[in-house]
């Protein structure tokens, strides 16, 4: 194979995976304006199903819009060899290997998120503004880009640069050293990501004694589980839509209620909700979802391990020198139609714990308020309640309302 042939087959795959999505949001959009099943007709009042079908529409339009940017300004970057013109600029600072990564990777994250940076700003303060969802204020929407940028070039530039220097010492055996320290991070993440991370962003306050604590105390004894670490985190600060987690495991876990869930539910469906937490717990979904993600991370370091020190992959970007940040990046575009399959694969796991967690909810407490806090969540993040087949199998991570309802009246 030659490095043209490599280039184009780069080219063919990113187009052909812009237009399967492209199809399948135009299929899904084409049903926006469905009859509603009658499971779901109280959901919506018109006036909101109304709203909630611009909103739709809304999303698709700009959906169409930024993706179309997205992959003008990657081919164009491609076909004009801004890799290699990029690694010649980081080059001019330094000639040690980590270094010129660094900076290469800086340019291209900092560069792609100040070209988005206009679609975020218009989708967070017009889109999501018009229709009532906005709680940013433009200083937080900046403070957050800092932050995360802040966080990117700590976390991820540590975690490359020890990875490229365990290629450096290790040579084709590296693959095996950043599966260790990846899967590390990832534990580590998922214990303390609570801890550490998130109050950077937001505020966390215990729950508050009282009757929700109580019953939600009340439920955790009747299924014999510890749940004494219950937060409420100022998701009110950003948006009106709401949301609840569990993280960690063992001594460390716990869950996180968003003020806006507080706000929006009523006790026995906040409960009920939790149920449906716990169960994701009890079932061992959270172990199963680490370990799959942390074997399929060791597997994909392994093929890369497999091309990457071969200069093809340099030279398919139209960089003469190979060096192992040019090779990722062409691995990393090459790879993605598997890593579109395993998350399909993942999905379906997903969708399937979805269901299991609903049961659980429904054995150990109740469906009804379960089946009514997910019509009001519904209903408050104006969701869309009657997606296509093809695209809920392709995208979701969860059922449909209506399949969910449907499986908790059983
Ligand atoms: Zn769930």
């Amino acid at each position: 194979m030659t490095s043209t042939t490599l280039f184009y087959i780069i080219i063919a795959i990113i187009i052909i995976d812009f237009i399967v999505d492209k199809v399948l949001d135009a299929l899904n959009a084409k049903h926006f304006n469905d009859v509603l099943p009658k499971e779901l007709q109280d959901v919506y009042d018109d006036k909101e199903y109304k709203k909630s079908q611009t909103y739709k529409a809304t999303n698709y339009k700009f959906g169409i819009i930024t993706s179309t940017f997205s992959i003008a300004l990657t081919l164009g970057f491609l076909l004009l060899d801004g890799f290699e013109f990029i690694d010649n600029v980081a080059r001019t600072y330094s000639e040690n290997p980590i270094v010129i990564a660094l900076i290469f990777f800086g340019i291209i994250m900092i560069g792609s998120d100040i070209l988005t940076t206009p679609f975020s700003y218009y989708s967070t303060f017009v889109i999501e503004e018009k229709f009532g969802f906005n709680k940013t204020s433009v200083k937080t929407f900046f403070f957050d880009k800092i932050k995360g940028w802040l966080m990117m070039s700590i976390l991820g530039g540590g975690i490359l640069a020890l990875i490229i220097w365990f290629y450096q010492v290790t040579g084709a055996y590296f693959w095996l050293y950043a599966w260790g320290l990846v899967a590390f991070f990832s534990l580590f993440m998922n214990m303390f990501y609570s801890k550490l991370i998130v109050p950077l962003f937001n505020k966390q306050t215990p729950l508050e004694s009282g009757s929700l604590r109580d019953k939600i105390s009340e439920y955790a004894n009747t299924v014999g589980f510890k749940l004494d670490k219950i937060f409420v985190i100022d998701g009110s600060k950003r948006s009106t839509k709401a949301n609840a987690y569990f993280s960690g495991f063992g001594s460390e876990k716990r869950v996180t209620l968003y003020d806006t869930l507080i706000n929006d539910l009523d006790e026995d469906e906040i409960v009920a909700v939790l149920a449906h937490e716990v169960g994701h717990y009890k079932k061992k979904h959270i172990i199963f979802n680490l370990s799959a993600s942390i074997l399929l991370t060791g597997l994909t370091l392994f093929i890369l391990s497999l091309f990457i020190s071969n200069p093809l992959l340099s030279n398919a970007l139209g960089v003469e020198v190979p060096s192992f940040h040019i090779g990722l990046i062409a691995f990393g575009l090459l790879y993605s139609p598997i890593s579109e399959i395993t998350g399909l694969i993942m999905n379906i796991f997903s969708r399937k714990f979805e269901y299991q967690a609903d049961n659980y909810a429904k054995n150990t407490y109740e469906a009804e308020p379960l089946i009514s806090s997910l019509k009001k969540l519904s209903k408050n993040s104006l969701s869309n309640l009657t997606p296509h087949k093809t695209y809920v199998f392709m995208h979701y991570s969860h059922p449909t309302l209506l399949e969910r309802i449907t499986n908790l009246r059983k």
